[in-house]
């Protein structure tokens, strides 16, 4: 059993972090989204909430979940006997960040791999951050959420 994990914020889920989910899927046998719960930083939807959010999106993804960790995350991908962590790559910009963080979780657990997936043209210029703003000025974000999400977002931010 080849169990993969995809950890991230995930404040709110997009349909860049789901193609990369969808891609890991079809190479591993189950794929963990793992919310990193950082007490630290700012977010809009709290962990249940994003637990939720997440939940409905892979519905149709049979071997697709979600858990929540304060842990490290190489400690997490131990405790869940996965080998091996997914983190998409948009950009050059992504690259430097990601490198140093693969070689720090290498150095701390060299056991688990880290794998690097682009995900679709569609969603490169893709993250939570911009879809906040743009839905927080009651922009279309049809296209980059799925349908729950927009919706919650929408209630979120427009009261
Ligand atoms: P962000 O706040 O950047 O949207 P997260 O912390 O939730 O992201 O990201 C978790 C992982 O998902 C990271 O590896 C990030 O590069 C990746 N990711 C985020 N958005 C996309 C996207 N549009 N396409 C591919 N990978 C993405």
């Amino acid at each position: 059993m080849k169990k993969i994990i995809y950890p991230g914020t995930f404040d709110p889920i997009t349909n860049g972090h789901l193609d990369i989910a969808k891609r890991a899927a079809v190479l591993f046998d189950h794929v963990i989204l793992a919310i990193a719960n950082h007490p630290k930083k700012n977010s809009l939807f709290t962990v249940e909430e994003r637990i939720d959010l997440i939940q409905a999106s892979i519905e149709h993804l049979d071997n697709v979940s979600v858990s929540s960790t304060d842990a490290l995350i190489v400690r997490f991908a131990k405790e869940n006997e996965a080998i091996a962590l997914i983190r998409g790559l948009r950009s050059i910009s992504d690259f430097e960040y990601e490198f140093q963080m693969a070689l720090m979780n290498r150095s701390l657990a060299p056991e688990i791999s880290t794998v690097f997936m682009m995900p679709d043209e569609r969603y490169m210029h893709l993250n939570s951050t911009v879809v906040k703003e743009i839905a927080a000025l009651e922009g279309d974000i049809s296209a980059f959420v799925p349908a729950i999400v927009e919706a919650q977002l929408k209630s979120k931010l427009n009261k």
